[in-house]
């Protein structure tokens, strides 16, 4: 078949336009370009991948990870007329011999295939010989080693990068934050400026963070606002769950607890009484969650600091999912922070990783610590843009600020200075001049930042680069050593000088550190 997307969109499709970014992703494989791909579930990634398939010439590989999923589409390509196949390893005899013919003759538009098959030395050898009109790995978070969905056969796929040098590649996703993004695109070879992503907004849910100050009556106090409505509050602990349950009960809401320990009747019957019933709150651990199809709910509230930015984005979506106003409100404590850090340090995980969750945590500070757009600084994360969106608490009351422009040239002169490849704790310590045998074993306790920053303390310091980072001032190495670069938003702030205004750091509560309160 060859035609063009437009008409294609049309006729096999049955859609009258391109939606968000497909018409610019599609044109751009068009023109032979690699892509990444990151939108949400139900974005319409598929249609990135099959229009420019179908209209190149030669056959579009799809490497996909279940077996079902390609059975599904490549009905509803042959429905509409397309012609689709998915190579499966235990297809025998006939079958096998007509899709062998079928791919070699060059009459197929599109072939599925999961990687386990596809790296196979028979299969690769066939599909060298066939013209392909490109590659497109869907699900690509697979290949990330640290993510839920590692495929070890995902992470082999840098074999087409070398075998199939001049056929376009395209990696699609929906779930990538900054570290898994990084590694799907350098594994792949494909350019930051291939890189599409869009669709992450969602403009109707209001964000708010504040610190724990009494957690229950702050909790309290956003549910004035919520009478009569469902809603979701997350709690890290089983224990947490119950209990808040239980004070909200008694506080005259209707209020029901779900953990992964309890009686999985229980559980369901909570989960079907939230689904059906109007205005009832789920207090829930992560376990709650998936599968979850209420459109109605109107707030999410987390009592304790979520895993990540990626996850904080996935449990609060599931406000608002009707489009109608709904809110979100995060507390945390230094506590919290303090026991993340800890957990992460005194884990077993090989340092690579906990060097990716302590970069993890970070970002989801600069969030909570951000002076700026909660939204801009949250779809920023994903790669994705939105204007200061006065839909947010940051943007309603700014918090206090002070010009952290000198503090802001400092820290960057001192990344420059020390070679633009240390981590944070090693540049706060050059910054305060703390001489120890590492700082002097490179010299750095004799240029010209070092001790340059004694005006502030290293808490200060690190919320200050914390911040730094969230305005993508400073790059963080996510494959590497986790050190600072400047960005280029960085040189030209270098370059400018232009006044910028830093969060005050709030200071940590005294009261918390036994944590005695809920
Ligand atoms: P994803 O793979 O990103 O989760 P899909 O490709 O399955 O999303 O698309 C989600 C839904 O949106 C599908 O029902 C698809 O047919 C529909 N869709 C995709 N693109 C368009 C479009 N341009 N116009 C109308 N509907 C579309
Ligand atoms: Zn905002």
């Amino acid at each position: 078949m060859t035609a063009q997307p437009l008409h294609i969109l049309k006729t096999v499709y049955g859609y009258d336009a391109f939606r968000g970014p497909q018409a610019a992703i599609v044109d751009h494989v068009m023109a032979g370009n690699n892509a990444f791909v990151l939108m949400p579930t139900g974005g319409g990634k598929s249609l990135c991948y099959q229009i420019p398939a179908i209209a190149r010439p030669g056959m579009g590989l799809i490497v996909s990870p279940l077996i079902a999923l390609m059975a599904d589409q490549v009905a509803a390509l042959r429905q509409a007329g397309v012609n689709a196949a998915a190579l499966n390893s235990d297809l025998q005899g006939d079958e096998r011999h007509a899709l062998w013919r079928d791919i070699s003759s060059g009459a197929l538009d599109l072939l599925y295939v999961a990687p386990e098959t596809l790296l196979r030395p028979d299969i690769l050898e066939l599909l060298r010989r066939t013209k392909l009109s490109l590659i497109a790995i869907d699900e690509a978070h697979c290949l990330s080693q640290w993510g839920h969905d590692f495929r070890p056969s995902y992470r082999q796929l840098d074999a087409l990068v070398t075998q199939f040098p001049d056929t376009p590649r395209m990696a699609l996703t929906a779930t990538a934050d900054a570290p898994t993004r990084g590694e799907i695109l350098s594994h792949l070879k494909i350019a930051e400026s291939d890189a599409f992503i869009a669709g992450f907004d969602r403009p109707n849910i209001h964000y708010a963070m504040a610190e724990k100050d009494n957690p229950r009556a702050q909790l309290k106090r956003f549910l004035t606002q919520h009478a009569q409505e469902s809603g979701i509050v997350y709690c890290l602990s089983k224990r947490k769950t119950e209990e808040t349950a239980a004070w909200l009960c008694e506080q005259g809401y209707t209020a029901l607890p779900y953990h992964g320990g309890m009686d999985k009747a229980q559980r369901q019957a909570n989960q079907t009484r939230f689904q059906r019933e109007e205005a009832v709150i789920m207090v829930a651990t992560i376990a709650f969650g998936m599968g979850i199809d209420k459109p109605d709910v109107r707030f999410v509230a987390h009592l304790d600091l979520p895993g990540s930015i990626e996850a904080y984005y996935q449990e609060t979506g599931r406000a608002g999912r009707d489009g109608l106003p709904s809110d979100a409100l995060m507390l945390y404590g230094h506590d919290d922070i303090a026991l993340r850090s800890r957990f992460i340090e005194e884990s077993d995980a090989p340092e690579q990783r906990k060097r990716m969750e302590r970069q993890k945590l970070d970002a989801l500070l600069g969030l909570a610590e951000t002076a700026g757009c909660r939204r801009q600084v949250l779809l920023s994360y994903f790669g994705d843009h939105s204007e200061p969106c006065g839909n947010c608490d940051t943007c309603a009351e700014p918090p206090k600020r002070f010009d952290g422009t000198i503090a802001t040239q400092k820290a960057l002169s001192c990344i420059y200075r020390t070679g633009e490849r240390f981590g944070q704790a090693y540049i706060v310590q050059v910054l305060l001049g703390v001489a120890d045998d590492r700082v002097t074993q490179s010299g750095h306790d004799r240029i010209s930042t070092f001790g340059i920053g004694k005006e502030h303390d290293s808490r200060t310091w690190r919320a200050i680069l914390r911040q730094l980072i969230a305005l993508r001032l400073i790059d963080v190495d996510m494959t590497g050593h986790g050190g600072l670069s400047i960005s280029e938003a960085g040189r030209r702030f270098l370059r400018e000088k232009p006044v910028l205004m830093l969060r005050v750091p709030a200071k940590p509560r005294a009261t918390q550190a036994k944590g005695v309160r809920a």
